[in-house]
């Protein structure tokens, strides 16, 4: 029997894991068909779509993948050019976008062009800050104060020991620190340069634990608490920040919102206030927009970011105000994790896309945010124009529909 086939035979029969297939390969790509192989026997589907890519995956399995069998492929459209004021990102941009979902790309090149017409929107990074926040159990709530008070005593001892693992992470606080029951919950609050953090915070956190643990004799249950709050929809988020919080607003003439968004400043700030303020609030939604989720998963994709995190780049508020005759309107998004190094960000199709804005690799995640922040106002405007016209179901049907 050929040597793929024996191993694959091994790998039905379970005698063989499937991380343990490398061991027996000659290489990665060996392996990777082999496990694909066992795929398609044991579901009877065809992958060859999947089998087709350029990524190196024997490079990706050192951080990025384990288990290998080939890529997903999500279409890639490109938006622009889209007019950028910010504070380092300035000029014309094109934006790659990676969806599946007809209409979306159509729909941020519309709000693109309103940019253009107007001379730029505005953006500004006002906040900067990755967190982790482990809990640790005291034998009762005296011992908890404990706790919290000695944290605040050694700050300085703990961000060395945080600091000793990272050349680019710093701590900035430990803020806040609280209480339930015996339980303590510190938030360490660090700057990670340009990349999105968690792996770096994780590792800091962890060398500052063990000061803790050692001087204090307190129990850490899990060095991570849901108070960081990573990956999930969070008030805390929403209100403290956490990654980038970026604001980004423009002012449109109203002969702009009549010609271009073919509604009137009226009609878009009354649907803000019915829908992004009103029905977000009897619906017990966090997130104050129509969909930054839109913007944000297809930016996310298409540069390698983590896309667990699109749950909390959802996150935000729209305001639209009239202003003299005019719109004023704004995205305020305070929770994007975003990073132009580590992660996913050199898969080579996610450094393509990241190069395409100019803003691969150090020194450049604020130029990123920048962008990131643009371009979810373009798609937020363009598609509350879109509702305040009435248009939402024929460009659907248009552009969504084969
Ligand atoms: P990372 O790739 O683990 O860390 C970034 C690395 O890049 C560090 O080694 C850093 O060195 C180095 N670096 C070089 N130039 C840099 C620059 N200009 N700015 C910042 N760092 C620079 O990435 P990470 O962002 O910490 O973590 C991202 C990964 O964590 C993603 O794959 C994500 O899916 C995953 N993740 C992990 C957890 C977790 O709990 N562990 C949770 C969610 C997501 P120095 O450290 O020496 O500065």
């Amino acid at each position: 029997m050929a040597k793929k086939e024996e191993i694959l035979r091994k790998v039905v029969k379970r005698e063989l894991k499937l991380h343990q297939i490398e061991n027996l390969t000659e290489n990665i790509q060996e392996a990777v068909e082999i496990r694909r192989m066992f795929a398609e026997q044991i579901s009877g589907a065809s992958l060859k779509h999947l089998s087709q890519h350029s990524l190196d995956l024997e490079k990706a399995m050192k951080r990025n993948i384990e288990n290998p069998i080939g890529t997903v492929q999500i279409p890639v459209g490109l938006a622009g050019p889209l007019q950028i004021n910010g504070k380092y990102a300035q000029g014309d941009y094109y934006v790659p976008l990676a969806t599946s979902e007809g209409a979306l790309v159509a729909s941020v090149n519309r709000g693109c062009s309103v940019t253009k017409a107007v001379g730029g929107a505005t953006v500004r990074i006002i906040d900067d800050k990755m967190t982790r926040a482990p809990v640790i159990r005291a034998d009762s709530v005296t011992g908890a104060l404990e706790i919290k008070e000695w944290i605040e005593r050694h700050f300085i001892e703990l961000k060395e020991a945080a600091e000793s693992t990272t050349s680019h992470g710093k701590l900035l606080k430990i803020d806040p620190v609280v209480l339930v029951g015996r339980y303590v919950y510190p938030r360490f609050t660090f700057t990670t340069g340009d990349s999105m953090g968690m792996n770096m915070v994780t590792i800091a956190t962890e060398k500052a634990l063990e000061i803790l643990t050692r001087e204090t004799g307190a129990h850490v249950v899990a060095l991570s608490s849901n108070l960081c709050v990573d990956k999930k929809p969070s008030a805390m988020n929403l209100i403290e920040g956490r990654g980038k919080t970026v604001v980004a607003e423009i002012i449109i003439p109203q002969e702009i919102v009549e010609k271009k968004l073919k509604t009137t400043v009226k009609a878009i700030t009354e649907v803000n206030l019915a829908k992004n303020m009103i029905g977000s609030a009897i619906s017990g939604s966090m997130g104050f927009n129509a969909h930054y989720a839109n913007m944000i998963g297809a930016l996310f994709l298409a540069t390698g970011q983590d896309e667990a995190h699109i749950v909390e780049g959802s996150l935000g508020i729209t305001t639209a105000e009239e202003e003299d005759g005019d719109l004023y309107f704004s995205v305020t998004l305070p929770d994007l994790p975003l990073a132009t190094v580590g992660g996913g960000t050199s898969l080579e199709t996610a450094r393509e896309c990241l190069e395409i804005m100019g803003v691969y690799g150090g020194g450049k995640v604020k130029k990123f945010a920048e962008i990131v922040g643009a371009t979810v106002l373009a798609g937020e405007l363009s598609l509350m124009g879109a509702l305040a016209a009435g248009h939402l179901a024929r460009a659907h049907k248009d552009l969504g529909r084969g």
